[in-house]
């Protein structure tokens, strides 16, 4: 019999599970604290447990974690970006931030990623799979872990669309929510490149999370050409999606935009974006793009230009802040390399 992933399993999922095998029901908790509070990796670490039912447990289930393939740490600003490896030999990557209130921790969703943006590093390696709950939680117990930082938002971001690994996602959520720090959903912002469909659902569970829209451009042509996704779901109804979701959850969303000179970062283009937001509560977050070698899009020299005339229409609008200029690799580019040096 295949042994279940257990770091995988709800509470209510490993109650269920424990019972069946003829246990009393208090031992789910005792066990779940171990794995999400203590975070043991190995059965007979849970002390408070008979020796016999620790072999039980280690006949039925295992501890999913992830082993540090490469670790690179930014001598500017503290940030440090983890290669981990996960049991089939694929890795994913994870960056620690530095910010004034928090550490804030980027996770990758999936195993590369199908999405096809013209200007990211994630999408070049190609799809494998989607990761499993385990995986995303054992990227934040990992990095804790191996940096002894306390992580107080969590950004899913890395590589990956979250919304097309859906229930796997909703279920790290709901494990992440629950486990041992409570780890407030609030503090943690799901990015999307606009799966419509996905963003009505997400909107139904209200889990009390932020919604980051990828927009990048404000007319279906110019999206539609960095952008593939934009031919399935196209502005209006990925418009209609984001109010949607603001009038359910009471949660503004924040939409990304990043520039690309000559591309996306004219006036024209500015004027679009702020016909297509103005009058919504939201925010605008200006990135700088990261160049990808393999790809010719170039950082955009009029960011601040952008960000003004986007305010001076009443937009909310912010420039991130670029963290780990030094280790830069835009996300995706680790896992890339890795794959090309076989
Ligand atoms: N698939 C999700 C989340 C992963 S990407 C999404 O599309 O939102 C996280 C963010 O980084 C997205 O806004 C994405 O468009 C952006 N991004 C990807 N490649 C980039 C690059 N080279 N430079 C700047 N931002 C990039």
């Amino acid at each position: 019999m295949d042994k279940t992933d257990i770091l995988s399993l709800t509470f209510e999922e490993l109650e269920e599970k424990i019972t069946a095998l003829g246990e009393k029901k208090f031992r789910a908790k005792q066990i779940y604290e171990w794995l999400h509070t203590q975070r043991v990796k190995e059965f007979s670490e849970m002390t408070n447990l008979s020796a016999q039912f620790r072999e039980r447990l280690n006949e039925n289930f295992y501890i999913n974690s992830l082993k540090i393939k490469k670790r690179l740490v930014s001598n500017i600003d503290n940030t440090v970006k983890y290669l981990y490896g996960l049991r089939d030999g694929e890795s994913v990557e994870s960056v620690l931030m530095e910010y004034k209130h928090a550490n804030s921790l980027c996770i990758s969703t999936q195993v590369g990623c199908k999405m096809g943006c013209r200007f990211c590093a994630s999408t070049i390696a190609g799809w494998s799979r989607n990761l499993e709950p385990s995986e995303m939680l054992s990227q934040i117990y990992e990095t804790e872990r191996d940096s002894g930082r306390h992580v107080g938002s969590i950004v899913l971001m890395g590589i990956g669309e979250p919304l097309d690994n859906f229930d796997n996602v909703v279920k790290f959520l709901k494990i992440l929510n629950s486990g041992g720090e409570g780890l407030s959903l609030r503090h943690l912002s799901l990015s999307t490149c606009g799966l419509v469909d996905r963003i009505y659902d997400l909107a139904q569970l209200k889990l009390g999370i932020t919604l980051s829209v990828s927009l990048h451009a404000a007319t279906d042509e110019k999206r539609s050409a960095i952008m593939p996704v934009n031919r399935q779901y196209d502005l209006s109804q990925l418009m209609k999606a984001c109010d949607d979701y603001f009038a359910a959850t009471g949660r503004r969303i924040s939409f990304e935009y990043s520039l690309i000179e000559g591309v996306n970062d004219d006036d024209k283009s500015a004027d679009e974006l702020i016909s297509l937001l103005g009058g919504k509560n939201c925010h605008v977050n200006l990135i700088p793009i990261n160049e990808v070698k393999e790809r010719d899009f170039r950082k955009s020299r009029s960011v601040e230009h952008f960000r003004k005339r986007l305010e001076a229409a009443g937009l909310n609008a912010t420039v991130r802040r670029t963290l780990g200029a030094d280790i830069s690799a835009a996300c995706g580019q680790l896992r890339r390399e890795e794959k090309a040096n076989g």
